[in-house]
């Protein structure tokens, strides 16, 4: 940092925010464009994007990732590259088939649990999935909270004859995850019980998974994540907020500095992009990302640019609920 308070810091760098709406290849948490800012610094640019909805106190921890980025940089990485996974939408077989095949990643995550879907479409899905990954390929399937624990219990049972490396979210409350943990033995890792700093610690206490889904901006940066991977002691996939290649920077030094990284993480989500504000993507290539920090690219940044002031008030309004660091 630059010694001063957060205040006289933020009045430094909000004159050079710059924003971006980038448009995205399919609906994704109900947005059809991706938008945030770009603050540079004397580490170079940070992101800040959180989701519409959030408020200036929560936006406050994504802030402090985009500051991190920008004033001190990240610490050392541990690895050269980070395994990814490819990610198959709620989709038919043959479309699942194709994405995992046309893919470089030996790890799948599959959407299942989508509502609205027949009875079968999940295994039919999964088997697909199975068969383009080949017997060596790992495959984990992520609910995002849709099943009760019998329900959880059933599918999983059904599903794990493919070959389960874990279920994501399988149920929404901790206590529901912790029961279906007693019940089935596909490993269970928790993403939206994640939210902030202090629920992987109350994720391990109630017993509810056995992995955690760590993202570098709601968690507070870098430095903020891996203190909270070090305190949960569970074994962590960073995961991205579908940024541009910018804040997706952020998650691979995440995962590039953790002690150890078992399992591939999902980073690869430029593909949900139609374009980026650099102009060496952070794309998956051979089942990985490389650990780099891409610059930004004035011509590509200039063509998704729209009107900062929101975006300065944004970061205005999150900077009083910044911790005095
Ligand atoms: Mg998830």
């Amino acid at each position: 940092m630059t010694g001063g308070p957060p205040g006289s810091l933020i009045a430094e760098l909000l004159p050079g925010l710059r924003a971006f709406a980038i448009p995205m290849k399919t609906r994704f948490r109900g947005i059809t464009v991706r938008e945030g800012a770009l603050i540079e610094g004397p580490a170079g640019w940070g992101e800040f994007s959180p989701f519409a909805e959030y408020g200036p106190r929560e936006c406050a921890r994504w802030l402090g990732c985009a500051l991190e980025a920008a004033t001190v940089g990240w610490p050392a990485p541990a690895r050269s590259q980070i395994p990814v996974n490819v990610t198959v939408p709620a989709v038919g077989p043959e479309q699942a088939h194709a994405l995992v095949a046309a893919s470089g990643c030996g790890t799948a995550k599959v959407k299942v649990a989508e509502r609205g879907q027949p009875a079968g479409a999940d295994a039919a899905r999964v088997e697909a999935v199975r068969d383009a990954i080949g017997p060596g390929g790992r495959i984990r399937v992520d609910a995002n909270g849709a099943w009760d624990v019998d329900q959880a219990e059933r599918a999983l049972r059904e599903l794990s004859r493919f070959g389960l490396e874990y279920a994501e979210q399988p149920c929404a409350t901790l206590e529901e995850l912790a029961q279906l943990r007693r019940r089935v033995d596909v490993p269970v890792a928790a993403d939206e019980s994640i939210r902030r700093a202090e629920d992987p610690l109350a994720v391990r206490a109630a017993g509810a998974a056995d992995i955690v889904v760590l993202k570098a901006q709601p968690l507070g940066g870098v430095r903020a994540a891996l203190a909270v991977a070090a305190a949960c002691g569970l074994p962590v996939v960073v995961s991205s907020a579908v940024e541009t290649s910018v804040g997706l920077a952020a998650g691979v030094a995440l995962a590039a500095a953790l002690p150890s990284l078992p399992y591939a993480c999902g980073l690869a989500t430029m593909s949900l992009l139609t374009g980026d504000v650099t102009a060496g993507p952070l794309v998956e290539s051979g089942g990985v990302l490389p650990v780099r920090r891409p610059a930004i690219d004035a011509q590509r940044l200039a063509s998704y640019e729209i009107d900062p002031a929101p975006w300065r008030a944004r970061v205005m309004a999150a900077a009083q609920y910044l911790d005095p660091a």
